[in-house]
């Protein structure tokens, strides 16, 4: 049997922390299918269809990755997908409150799920989405943080918010 694991996110955009992650996953799971949220009231930089192409770039060397949008619940989405397992990464004390939360409300939900926390390398535990985007609107450099074709994104995308004042 296919084991399956789900790996959902805003991914806005998605970073060198995230794909740490993935990189795990894959050693665990025969298929990891990375769902990107909607997502819609987090007011996300990037449309849907931007940050699933950028994902599906940024896995394109990693065997065993399936990029795809979601919708609904996540545990529906599980179901559906016929997953085992929902990933989600651990960056610090900080992340634990609320991923404690959501993974007994998502057990809750559907006993047979398993939550699985990954943890990424050191240097990729202070990286988020938002404080990248941060960083990249005032012109800082980003590089290391993000695959290039996102940070080619991301510059492209202040520029352009740049010339529209
Ligand atoms: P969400 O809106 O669901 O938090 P994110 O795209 O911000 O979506 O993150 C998706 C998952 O990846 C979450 O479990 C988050 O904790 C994890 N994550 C985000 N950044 C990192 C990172 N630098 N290292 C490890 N995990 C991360």
């Amino acid at each position: 049997m296919q084991r399956i694991a789900i790996y959902p996110g805003t991914f806005d955009p998605i970073t060198n922390g995230h794909l740490d992650i993935i990189r795990r996953a894959v050693k665990i799971f025969d298929t990891v299918i990375v769902a990107v949220a909607h997502n819609e009231g987090k007011n996300p930089l990037f449309g849907i269809e931007e940050r699933v192409s950028m994902v599906r770039e940024a896995v394109r060397d990693i065997p065993g990755v399936e990029v795809d949008a979601f919708h609904s619940l996540i545990i529906e989405y599980c179901q559906k997908k016929k997953a085992v397992a929902l990933i989600r990464g651990l960056r610090a004390v900080s992340d634990f409150e609320y991923e404690f939360q959501m993974a007994l409300m998502n057990r809750k939900l559907d006993k047979d799920v398993e939550s699985v926390f990954l943890m990424p390398k050191e240097k990729y535990s202070y990286l988020s989405s938002s404080l990248i985007k941060e960083i990249a609107a005032f012109g800082g450099d980003i590089s290391c943080m993000v695959p290039e074709t996102v940070h080619n994104r991301l510059t492209r995308k202040f520029a352009e918010k740049k010339e529209r004042k």
